[in-house]
């Protein structure tokens, strides 16, 4: 029997992919089943997108590219940053990395050291928590409610704060709840966190074109940009421009941090694919009509499915501001009904019996509520919810 790490044995894998292979058996056992539980767009890669890629591969861009990126990449995104959220950054402080979640890991294995503390607004993004546990961290995770939306407030972030607390990570708008804070909310968090220099902050703006709301995009660093020497900015082309499977993320940050982040990087996977940093480029820099052909079909899912939601006894959702999910709450549901004991048994349920695949809350930290992405079509999203509703009335 092989002996495996302490540090495997401490994490789990991802529920969210848990959940999606689950599916993914089901239907090949002959099962119908919805799976409304990946995380990813369901529209194409744009055409103009490929075709970067495609032309990079037929001139020869196939071999090594520097470990961070390459320069023009690294230029478009410095470009976006400036752009879209005013924020400058000189090339040794950009890393490109292979999807978001590699650039997370990076930064969680350039900052903790074993003990140290990252707090993490629950509902949180399922890796996270693991994430800081692969670099021997501890989570430390501050619970929210609905009724405040999901978000932190200002006085329970102080709360979490020891001299242990080396990160806070934001996520806005966030996976799983759409909810994203605005300008005001950000401003005081901002404020608490002045008082403690050295605690850095992690934004993580994966969703920050995918929003339905007139209020324009806010981190926390454009909120207070006396936060920037302590500010990792986190992003990528997976969600906005439907590249999920292409591995293209970015950070920005302090030039020291990104430097140890890249040197991790140096040793694990070296540079993100090169073809897939060409699509990356041609993504920022082309036309963003595809981003909003694609968010306004977001939009109108999620208008459909927060009040198709609300229809079904028991169920109780908040509108998001933007991504693709909704966060109802099963919770009345659970309590009154005896064959499910909890959100987990409530998600096997509606595999099985409605052919509906949700991720359960408590894979976000949330137990009693059900992540449910619309990142399909309306009409596949009619019939999950009508399945999903006769199954609770059954
Ligand atoms: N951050 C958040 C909040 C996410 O939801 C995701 C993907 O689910 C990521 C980061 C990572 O994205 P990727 O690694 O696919 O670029």
């Amino acid at each position: 029997d092989v002996q495996l790490s302490d540090r495997v044995n401490n994490i789990k894998p991802s529920p969210t992919l848990a959940v999606t292979n689950r599916a993914a058996e089901l239907r090949a056992a002959g099962k119908n089943i919805i799976g409304l539980g990946a995380g990813e767009p369901d529209f194409d890669t744009p055409e103009h997108i490929k075709a970067a890629a495609i032309n990079a591969l037929q001139n020869g861009f196939t071999k090594y590219t520097a470990v961070d990126g390459t320069p023009a990449l690294k230029t478009a995104i410095i470009e976006k940053l400036k752009g879209d959220n005013d924020l400058s950054y000189a090339p040794n402080q950009i890393l490109v990395s292979c999807g978001g979640k590699q650039s997370f890991f990076n930064l969680s294995l350039a900052l903790l050291n074993e003990g140290d503390e990252v707090v993490i607004p629950a509902p949180y993004w399922v890796s996270y928590p693991d994430m800081v546990k692969v670099a021997d961290g501890v989570p430390v995770i501050v619970t929210t409610t609905q009724e405040q939306r999901f978000k932190m407030t200002p006085e329970q972030l102080e709360a979490a704060i020891t001299d242990k607390t080396r990160l806070v990570v934001l996520n806005s708008p966030s996976n799983p709840t759409g909810v994203a804070y605005t300008h005001a909310e950000l401003v005081a968090l901002a404020d608490v966190l002045k008082k403690y220099p050295n605690v850095l902050v992690a934004t993580d703006d994966m969703y920050e074109h995918i929003r339905f709301t007139d209020e324009p995009f806010c981190n926390i660093v454009m909120a207070c940009p006396e936060l920037y020497d302590r500010t990792i900015v986190l992003n990528g082309v997976s969600k906005a421009y439907s590249m999920t499977g292409w591995r293209i993320g970015y950070a920005a940050g302090p030039q020291k941090l990104i430097g140890a982040m890249k040197k991790i990087q140096s040793q694990s996977t070296s540079n993100p694919t090169s073809i897939a940093q060409v699509a990356a480029q041609a993504a920022l820099e082309g036309s963003q009509d595809c981003v909003a052909e694609m968010v306004k079909a977001f939009s109108e899912r999620h208008d459909y499915v927060i009040k198709t939601l609300n229809e079904i006894d028991g169920v109780d959702c908040i509108p998001a501001d933007g991504t693709f999910y909704a966060f109802p709450s099963f919770q009345q549901v659970i309590d009154n009904d005896d064959r499910f004991e909890d959100d987990i048994a409530l998600a096997e349920f509606l595999l099985n019996e409605a052919g509906v695949a949700l991720v359960p809350g408590s894979a976000f930290g949330a137990p009693g509520n059900m992540r449910l992405s619309f990142a399909t079509s309306l009409d596949i999203l009619e019939d999950a919810l009508t399945r999903i509703k006769n199954a609770l009335a059954a």
